[in-house]
């Protein structure tokens, strides 16, 4: 994605351009799922200055136009991305907290269905996968169980 698009991505939402929100989104396009710590460092590299405020306030009108996801793995930081609109799931490592795409198990939104939907008209589901990545994995029983 070029900085053009992210203009463009703006303004199909009757949003002002302007250097932080650019920042942001060049920032979560670059680095997806990044927490707010990551987002933070790099686009205070790309403006040189910003506020940690500013940056909150601008996460959250982006995930409110619906540019931005926003994914909040329970006991893990919440995490961004510019993936949006196509309901895909993640699987999420309970040791490291890596979180990975993976696209919806079956066709489209949602794409698993309530066994009794109350009535309620469904149009997305949201899966996390726990478990332990691969890397996490290979590290030796011992360890993983001292460092909770
Ligand atoms: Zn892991
Ligand atoms: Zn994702």
């Amino acid at each position: 994605m070029t900085p053009t698009d992210h203009e463009e991505a703006l303004r199909s939402r009757g949003l002002r351009v302007t250097a932080t929100r650019l920042a942001v989104l060049g920032a979560v396009a670059d680095h997806p799922h990044a927490t707010v710590e990551t987002i933070l460092g790099d686009v205070r590299a790309r403006l040189g200055t910003a506020s940690t405020q500013a940056v909150y306030d601008v996460l959250a009108a982006l995930t409110q136009a619906e540019l931005l996801h926003r994914i909040e793995p329970a006991g893990h930081p919440a995490r961004y991305e510019r993936r949006v609109g196509d309901n895909h799931h993640h699987l999420v490592c309970r040791t490291c907290g890596t979180v990975t795409d993976v696209d919806c198990s079956v066709g489209h939104a949602p794409c698993l269905r309530p066994t009794d939907d109350h009535g309620f008209t469904v149009e997305e589901a949201e899966v996390i996968y726990w478990g332990l990545c691969a890397s996490c994995q290979q590290q030796p029983a011992t360890t993983a169980a001292h460092s909770r």
